[in-house]
């Protein structure tokens, strides 16, 4: 089994240490050392990286049969000598969410008696779960008692205390998988006692901030998102940028943002329902100018119209609008990268909006279908004087 030093020190980054075996871990390179300060996954901290060798370790494991720590290399090394360096800022940052977690968990059971039942760390976020539902005011009672017990700079402690003296140890909580003839405890002050074989700061100070960012209710439970010291750090700097971009743009304060942004939603929302008002009357203007310009064959009025400025929405609008007229045929086109074109007929005529498609088809390319009162296709690149030749020849295709 190999010696883990991490768990008496998880300061040293660089050791000297023995290759005692060089394996293959599941296709890939592995060694065991004598002893190591890398810390295996486990407990809901990821493993350590760094190098042995010169040669980068990709994965940290403890091999199950033996409790072995797996180093996985980027390529093999022989057995002999070997010289460690554990990435520092990762496992820093470990150290701080995790202590972080312990002070935080701790804070929810003092303030509002809620116990963390699950814990997730990884790159990019970390999470408690607590078994109650806990709202804004609890959470930032716990915060505050988590960040004084921060600001205090208490002693954070590891102790191997055996089973048989634990009574009197006021323990959070002992993991049932926790087997064994000792317990090692994690103490931070006397604020917290928790069975824990993971990797810690030395002083609670070293946290420097416990900030929640997001909580998630959901049946009667609650996730808490939360960020500990350089990671809390990055977190204001990321809301700092953003708020000073928004700040900027709309010439307002931090305090007065929530604000101008209802204000503007406001006023987009007035000049959308304006804009749908004056759209509305327009398309009325549109509609009896078009009739008066159709070109009639026999009982059918045929317009034809194509403008890049219309919407498919708006172009259908307008077809609808025209067809509520007897005997009308409306071929409507939007030029551009993924061209539109729009066939309506009347109700009770003659002409097959699908054989009017195809012929626009047919000049234009692209695909499309409908039933015999409408039709729509296109979706090939159309500029508008290509479009109309489509139109124009559709137009040529209704026999009157
Ligand atoms: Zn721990």
């Amino acid at each position: 089994m190999t010696q883990r030093h991490y768990l008496t020190d998880s300061f040293v980054t660089r050791f000297e240490a023995t290759i005692v075996e060089s394996l293959d871990h599941e296709g890939r390179h592995a060694v065991i050392l004598d002893a190591t300060y890398f810390y295996p996954t486990g407990g809901g901290q990821p493993n350590d990286t760094g190098t042995i060798n010169g040669i980068p370790v990709l994965d940290v494991l403890t091999r199950p049969h033996d409790l072995a720590v797996v180093h996985v290399l980027k390529s093999a090394l022989p057995t002999g000598p070997a010289h460690a360096e554990v990435n520092w800022r990762r496992r820093f940052d470990h150290m701080q969410q995790h202590t972080g977690q312990h002070i935080l968990t701790q804070a929810f059971v003092t303030t509002v008696n809620a116990a963390t039942v699950g814990f997730h760390l990884s790159p990019d976020t970390v999470t408690i779960d607590l078994d109650n539902a806990v709202d804004i005011s609890q959470i930032q009672q716990a915060e505050r008692l988590a960040n004084e017990v921060v600001f205090s700079g208490l002693a954070v402690t590891a102790r191997e205390i055996p089973r048989g003296e634990l009574e009197g140890v006021r323990i959070r909580r002992i993991p049932e998988h926790v087997t064994g003839d000792t317990l090692r405890v994690i103490s931070v002050g006397d604020f917290d006692h928790t069975a824990c074989g993971g990797t810690h700061v030395a002083n609670s100070g070293q946290i420097g901030l416990i900030k929640v960012i997001r909580a998630d209710r959901k049946a009667g439970k609650t996730r808490i998102e939360f960020r500990c010291g350089t990671r809390a750090l990055e977190d204001y700097s990321q809301r700092l940028d953003i708020t000073q971009a928004l700040t900027s743009q709309l010439s307002t304060g931090l305090a007065e943002l929530a604000e101008s942004v209802t204000r503007l939603q406001d006023d987009l929302k007035a000049q959308q329902r304006q804009r749908n008002t004056l759209a509305g009357e327009l398309l009325h203007y549109k509609v009896a100018e078009l009739l008066s310009s159709a070109e009639t064959r026999g009982d059918t009025r045929i317009v034809t119209f194509a403008d890049d400025s219309y919407s498919v929405a708006e172009m259908r609008q307008l077809a609808k609008q025209l067809t509520e007229q007897p005997g009308v045929v409306a071929l409507l086109g939007i030029p551009g990268d993924r061209s539109n074109v729009l066939v309506m007929a009347s109700a009770g005529s003659a002409v097959d909006a699908r054989a009017v498609l195809d012929a626009a088809l047919g000049v234009l390319g692209g695909r499309g279908g409908g039933s015999s009162a409408m039709a729509q296709g296109g979706g090939v690149p159309a500029d508008i004087d290509s479009l109309r030749r489509a139109l124009s020849a559709a137009v040529d295709s209704i026999t009157s």
